[in-house]
């Protein structure tokens, strides 16, 4: 897979997300099709329902003929990574069928312009880390003491709690500005009303690719088998509601209202030539944390904001090689206990912010708490998200010329209803 010659003779611009070397998955939608699993080529999904139909690839059609990838991903890594392996043998191939064949090509293939892509996996669990130091320094420095930033418990665990799945929405939604008790802070009494302080989070989702039983965990070392792959992530966060609610279950309201994910699931093994190393863990962490190797992964991460009409304006840009846990920590923690996982769990990374404030993920952050609000080029500012306010996140890797990405994990905000 680093063969780094390879070449699609479908043309692909040299910042496309969709390169030969990433063949992400999702699900699609247009007026013929009611949901096919596809992938992505350049400008192109790449309909794997059409392939297995004319015998390209060798799977049960009923199987890519799904509203979601569960199916398909639980057919394990064994035949899903073969896919991926003959999608690229095929595109790289000068006399592929799907080349000189013109009118299997247009089965096939079709522009990403005139297709809608579907939540790519129905999510049973979903589960929020909070694990990028930098944002839980930058927090707990603004909430309570610039000396004692990290709870005691931060370096010894990876912290998350259980979300919500059921609000968990695919890039190119809307959702109404959320509603519920704040307390102000001149006052000794809550109020109700629209959240005054809504805001992202700059996130990535890992997404479980083979299921256990209760009873069973992951090792770090193994954990690789078991992570699909991955998406962008926004944790919408109404942060007015949770300085009111968190104490001391942690967020409810204030997160459960929507999450935005990226269409593309990229594929952990699309991922593998961008490893990196993290941040030294010291104090050491226990043995069930532990790992060897670079473990974490180079992926630059963009937030825009686009009022209603208006331009893109960029607010950060971070990188998920911030991240103090890794996906392996995360997920062999999470299963220590005896946990069990099913196919299409998901596990978001926590707000990835990094050491410079320009790398904050999060408007509270870049803000910091709305005291140095942000002028955009319309010459508006902002402290956190207005209502019909566009927030999209980008994600990419890029070394030695090759690219792999995400595509976008957009969302709007209405107005409360
Ligand atoms: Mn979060």
């Amino acid at each position: 897979m680093l063969n780094k010659n390879l070449n699609s003779w479908i043309p692909v611009a040299s910042n496309s997300d969709f390169s030969i070397y990433n063949i992400p998955f999702g699900i699609y939608t247009d007026a013929t099709v009611k949901h096919h699993v596809c992938s992505a080529i350049g400008e192109y999904i790449i309909d794997l329902f059409e392939l297995a139909v004319n015998g390209i690839i060798s799977l049960d059609k009923n199987t890519l003929d799904q509203a979601f990838l569960n199916d398909f991903i639980s057919l394990g890594k064994a035949v899903t990574n073969p896919v991926r392996s003959k999608l690229i043998e095929e595109l790289s191939n000068e006399n592929s069928k799907l080349k000189t064949d013109l009118v299997l090509f247009n089965k096939v293939f079709k522009k990403q312009s005139g297709v809608t892509m579907l939540m790519p996996v129905r999510v049973g669990d979903y589960t929020d880390f909070y694990s990028s130091i930098d944002h839980a320094v930058n927090i707990g420095t603004m909430i309570r003491d610039p000396k004692n930033a990290l709870m005691p418990n931060w370096k010894h665990l990876p912290v998350g709690y259980h979300g919500r799945a059921s609000s968990i929405c695919v890039s190119g939604h809307t959702f109404f500005r959320p509603k519920g008790q704040q307390k102000p802070a001149d006052s000794e009494l809550p109020v109700y009303g629209p959240c005054k302080l809504l805001d992202i989070e700059l996130e990535t989702a890992f997404i479980i690719g083979k299921s256990t039983q209760m009873g069973e965990s992951i090792t770090t070392e193994k954990a690789d088998e078991y992570i699909f792959g991955m998406v962008l992530f926004n944790d919408w966060s109404a942060r007015d509601i949770q300085t009111w609610e968190y104490v001391p279950l942690g967020p409810f309201l204030s997160k459960n209202f929507a999450s935005t994910i990226s269409p593309w699931i990229v594929t952990l093994e699309a991922l593998e030539p961008f490893r990196t190393k993290g941040y030294v863990q010291d104090p050491k962490v226990l043995p069930y944390l532990q790992y060897r190797g670079e473990r974490n992964l180079d992926i630059k991460l963009d937030v825009i904001l686009k009022p209603e009409n208006g331009d893109e304006n960029k607010l950060c840009t971070s990188n998920y090689k911030y991240m103090y846990w890794t996906m392996e920590q995360q997920l062999a923690h999470h299963t220590v206990n005896g946990c069990n996982m099913n196919v299409g769990d998901m596990m978001a990374s926590g707000t990835i912010s990094g050491p410079d404030p320009s790398e904050y993920g999060s408007m509270m952050e870049l803000t910091w708490r709305g005291s140095k609000p942000i002028t955009l080029k319309d010459g508006t500012e902002r402290k956190f998200v207005n209502d019909r306010d566009t927030i999209i996140i980008k994600g990419h890797c890029e070394k030695d010329g090759i690219r792999v990405g995400f595509g976008a994990c957009e969302a709007k905000v209405l107005p409360a209803n």
